[in-house]
């Protein structure tokens, strides 16, 4: 199927979702469920099931496949960030705040 670009064509998405053709759950509603779950689809903690449905939905949105090419990039960058650990100083004053003395 041609890509629709569904925040765009919301008509369009509506009327083809009333009509089946996008499955049970429509076009935005596919929308939605990469967007809540893209984050454990990346992290290959989606079940089976989700998993191919949003592969599928990939195939035919590029909006959604813009957002989880976004999404996956973020997560490299943060993942290449160097890790810097504070000084003890700091860490014991944040202890005792936390426990508040
Ligand atoms: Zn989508």
């Amino acid at each position: 199927m041609a890509f629709l670009p569904c925040a765009r064509m919301p008509q369009v998405s509506a009327a083809l979702g009333i009509l089946g053709l996008f499955g049970r759950r429509g076009h935005r509603g596919q929308c939605q469920e990469v967007h809540d779950h893209a984050s454990d689809y990346l992290d290959g903690d989606a079940t089976p099931s989700l998993a191919e449905r949003i592969r599928l939905h990939l195939a035919e949105c590029q909006d959604c496949n813009g957002f989880v090419a976004t999404l996956r990039a973020t997560v490299a960058a943060l993942r290449n960030l160097p890790v810097k650990t504070p000084p003890e100083s700091t860490v014991e004053r944040v202890r005792r705040i936390a426990q508040g003395d």
